[in-house]
């Protein structure tokens, strides 16, 4: 990649020279007004933390139990992954696996691609993957649905209440703060400037060796 590079505008196909607003700053299209760019405050830093902050969640968010339910005195707990079993048992074979990545095996991936590639940035690590970790991370955006996952388990809640008291159990709690992680994660996450970083770090360690 070299600096003279071209976008099309995503609203009019305008083509444009390759914005590199400065913070807080905007790049708008000269055409339609367009937001374009917004650099946001100390997005690698950002990224950084709530990466690691969402990789230490999503292990009590999948190993405690989310809720638990007294039935005649056998206490019963249900994790994340016992949803995707319970499906798995009833044959609906397709969906447990939809849930299974759209919610566990997903989410931890994009976890941890945003892990690396702020970590990178972080610490100005030079690494011939990191492209590839960006374009995977991009396509991932939209496979990861911990939302769709919540709406469920509010409803199976709410079924089970009408059975026997719930209890709600820390895994839930954990689970409602890596959704909220998440969500900051990808609203915060400057993409612009972290390929300006990329090609940046790449230039450098070409100059070095
Ligand atoms: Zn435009």
């Amino acid at each position: 990649m070299n600096g003279t590079n071209y976008d099309a505008c995503p609203e009019c196909d305008l083509l444009l020279r390759t914005a590199h607003p400065k913070m807080g700053e905007k790049a708008h299209c000269p055409r339609c007004g367009f937001l374009l760019s917004r650099p946001r405050k100390q997005s690698v830093e950002r990224t950084f933390a709530l990466s690691i902050a969402g990789f230490i969640l999503f292990f009590p968010a999948n190993l405690l139990p989310m809720v638990g339910i007294t039935v005649l005195g056998n206490v019963n707990t249900g994790i994340l992954m016992s949803g995707v079993i319970a499906l798995f048992n009833d044959g609906m074979v397709i969906v447990a696996v939809v849930v299974f990545l759209a919610s566990i095996f997903f989410p931890l991936v994009h976890l941890t691609l945003s892990l690396l590639i702020s970590g990178h940035l972080y610490f100005n690590w030079p690494n011939r993957y990191l492209v590839g970790w960006m374009r995977w991370m991009h396509h991932l955006d939209e496979w990861v649905m911990l939302e769709v996952y919540m709406l469920g388990v509010i409803v199976a809640c709410v079924k089970l209440m009408a059975i026997a008291p719930l209890k709600f159990g820390w895994g839930l709690y954990a689970f409602i703060a890596l959704i909220i992680i998440t969500t900051l994660l990808t609203s915060g996450l400057d993409s612009a400037l972290f390929w300006q970083r990329i090609g940046q770090l790449s230039k450098e360690n070409s100059h070095a060796s």
